[in-house]
């Protein structure tokens, strides 16, 4: 998929919103839903994303969209130290295939990061339930604690 092209409703990230998918829920409001990677490259690696903008990527997001998802990223990486206490925190956003975008609803990755660990591979292998489990509790938790 290249940087331009048509905004596909039956990508993984619009089922989510749509309930047609399952997640690991931690934040959601009327425009922003934040939840685990199922492939993560960190302890806690979580996405953001736009419930009501149909873009693919960082050039087609209107400003009110980007805006609420850029704040919920601020707010879940506040969260996310609070209770992981990495070393550092990683936040990237991917467009274009090319660039490393694997799917075509715009998200943002917050990527806790621990001294001595190196970064997992990208989307590349998925995660114990019940360690994405135990850690959305804990997350969840902290948010509404
Ligand atoms: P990107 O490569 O920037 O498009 O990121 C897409 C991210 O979505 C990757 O980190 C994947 O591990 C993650 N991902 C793919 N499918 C799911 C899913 N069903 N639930 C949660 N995360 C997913």
């Amino acid at each position: 998929m290249s940087l331009y092209g048509e905004y596909d409703p039956q990508n993984i990230f619009a089922q989510i919103i749509r309930g047609d998918a399952p997640c690991y829920k931690l934040y959601e409001d009327d425009d922003v839903l934040a939840f685990l990677d199922l492939f993560p490259q960190s302890r806690g690696h979580t996405l953001v994303i736009p419930k009501k903008a149909q873009a693919r990527n960082l050039l087609e997001i209107d400003a009110d969209s980007l805006s609420k998802m850029i704040l919920t990223v601020q707010k879940l990486t506040r969260v996310l130290v609070d209770e992981l206490q990495p070393d550092g925190v990683q936040v990237a956003q991917f467009n274009g295939a090319p660039a490393g975008q694997t799917v075509f609803h715009i998200h943002m990755h917050i990527i806790p990061r621990y001294a001595g660990e190196g970064l997992g591979i990208h989307a590349a292998s998925k995660a114990e339930a019940a360690e994405l489990e135990a850690l959305q509790a804990r997350i969840v938790a902290r948010l509404n604690g």
